[in-house]
């Protein structure tokens, strides 16, 4: 056996053994960013997760903002934009019905909140 192949089989066995550590890095920066292993910045790791998933789950929900209700009196169904803002069963109510229930509610609103 030469020094060149000592060398060589040194470096074979350095190089699977830092591959085998970068794996492990690897996996323990995904388990940490999971909440899986360890705790992060004193955070409970479980809450942590479950709350940035609600995040973003309520934040693909509510990107036009909170959730609006049909105009219509007494009727609570969410209001939809291809509706027009009102909800599916009141979407053939005329426009200018539907214009004075919102101010109507509006109103109400105002007078309620003072
Ligand atoms: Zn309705």
């Amino acid at each position: 056996m030469t020094i060149r192949t000592l060398i060589e089989d040194f470096a074979n066995k350095l190089s699977s053994l830092m591959e085998g550590q970068a794996l492990d890095r690897a996996r323990l920066a995904v388990e940490s960013a999971l909440g899986v292993g360890g705790r992060r910045r004193g955070r409970p790791p479980k809450n942590a997760t479950a709350g940035a998933a609600v995040a973003v789950l309520g934040r693909k929900k509510r990107k036009k903002g909170p959730k609006q209700l049909c105009p219509i009196p007494g009727c609570k169904n969410p209001a939809a934009p291809v509706f027009g803002m009102v909800c599916a069963k009141h979407k053939g109510v005329p426009k200018a019905q539907i214009k004075k229930y919102r101010e109507a509610r509006r109103a109400k609103k105002l007078k309620t909140k003072k």
